[in-house]
């Protein structure tokens, strides 16, 4: 039986993730959760999961989830903010922690985590975008598994698994394009957040979905794939594949392309990455080759979708490069889904963050957080109405 934290058990991971161990009750047992404002699908949890601990970083939310616990006389922990993140994550009883959280708030946690000993199931990206190597070091000195969740990782994965890594030639991830694939830049001038949360593929969070819409998301992945599997940004190639049946490939130096497909549904790579190294039957649909579209590959524009040619540009300049593209990123986007700031603002205000922030200071979880505070506030300061 194994037992399992989820860190942002509400949202569109967290909530396909209780999916999977709804159907493997035997497996596992869900020991700690956490939400921010969202208390009441919180308390359905608790209901039918009955964790030992809940943490909730919104004061409204927390203060609820305790009022609840009281009258019904519950048991379960109720802690509030990154105190309880950190709590639930080292928690002695378990073994596993999934990060769906969203945004760079996973960082802290999924470093104690590590360093707490636990194996990390990693949905939460921005985690490997800013603290790359700080957290990779603590993986190897820990010796905790760091299995990927988010499906272009863990296709690759498995498209890794029984090769050696020096006779891999690059990574092709591959990018559904998002809603605006083939579109040019005087076709995206007046896009509303509501267009470009239509994902045509992916049923996702909000945040997640704008990334997709951007490049973005793209961007923040070849940053992922960077860490994760240690290979150098000019073997990291993206190619748009719309039909997003093939999860992502491995071209080895004898020419062979290894891939991984299946049907668009996380809960694939999130079974997997609970089960490593198991394989448990499939919850939703299988593959049908009869019933398949025919499957393209295009070159991304990244003239129009600027994120992703900055992304590549952070990420090989290092240091707090991808910290300032990344907290530039979580604050535009969410003016954006204000309707402060226009689509394409996103990507020149990535750029203008990029110029602007410098720091000589080493790299650590402090200076990590405290630059990202630096890049939200100028951004804020600068664009919010
Ligand atoms: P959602 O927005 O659907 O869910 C986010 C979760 O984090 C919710 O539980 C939410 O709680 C919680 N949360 C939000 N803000 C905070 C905060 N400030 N502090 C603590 N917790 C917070 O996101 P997704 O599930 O789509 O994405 C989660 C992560 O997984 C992201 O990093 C994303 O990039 C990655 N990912 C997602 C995929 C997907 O298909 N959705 C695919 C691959 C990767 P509440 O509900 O209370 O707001
Ligand atoms: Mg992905």
């Amino acid at each position: 039986m194994k037992k399992l934290t989820i860190l942002g058990a509400t949202g569109s991971i967290g909530t396909q993730a209780l999916d999977v161990i709804r159907k493997e009750e035997e497996n596992f047992s869900l020991v700690a959760v956490s939400a921010h404002s969202n208390w009441k699908s919180i308390i359905n949890i608790l209901e039918e999961f009955n964790p030992s601990y809940v943490a909730m970083t919104e004061i409204n939310a927390y203060n609820e989830v305790v009022k609840y616990c009281r009258d019904r006389n519950k048991k379960t922990s109720v802690i509030f903010g990154m105190e309880g993140l950190n709590a639930i994550s080292t928690l002695h009883e378990v073994d596993i922690v999934l990060t769906s959280i969203v945004g760079m708030v996973g960082l802290k946690p999924t470093f104690n985590a590590i360093k707490a000993g636990k194996d990390i199931a990693l949905a939460n990206k921005e985690t490997l975008v800013v603290g790359g190597k700080i957290i990779m070091d603590e993986v190897n000195k820990h010796k905790v598994k760091l299995l990927p969740v988010d499906s272009e990782h863990s296709a690759i994965f498995q498209c890794l698994s029984g090769n050696s890594k020096d006779e891999v030639d690059k990574i092709i991830i591959t990018a559904s394009g998002g809603p605006f694939r083939g579109k040019k830049i005087e076709e995206l001038q007046n896009i509303l957040p509501e267009e470009a949360l239509k994902h045509p593929r992916w049923n996702m969070g909000k945040k997640i979905s704008i990334d997709s819409a951007t490049l973005m998301n793209k961007g923040l992945e070849v940053i992922e794939a960077h860490y994760l599997f240690g290979l150098d940004y000019d073997d990291i190639q993206v190619v748009v594949h719309p039909q997003s049946i093939v999860h992502s490939m491995v071209q080895y130096k004898d020419g062979s392309v290894i891939a991984q497909m299946g049907t668009t549904d996380m809960r694939l790579p999130i079974q997997y990455a609970l089960n490593y190294p198991k394989r448990k039957t499939v919850i939703g649909e299988k593959l049908n080759f009869y019933n398949m579209e025919n499957l393209t590959f295009e070159k991304p524009d990244l003239t129009t979708f600027k994120p992703l040619k900055l992304a590549y540009e952070a990420g090989k300049a290092g240091g707090f490069a991808p910290t300032i593209l990344n907290g530039a990123n979580e604050a535009s986007v969410e003016l954006f889904l204000n309707k402060e700031i226009k689509f394409l603002q996103i990507g020149n205000i990535l750029e203008e963050a990029l110029n602007k922030f410098h720091s000589s200071e080493d790299l650590s979880i402090e200076s990590i957080i405290d630059m990202d505070k630096k890049v939200r506030e100028y951004v804020f300061k600068h664009f919010k109405l």
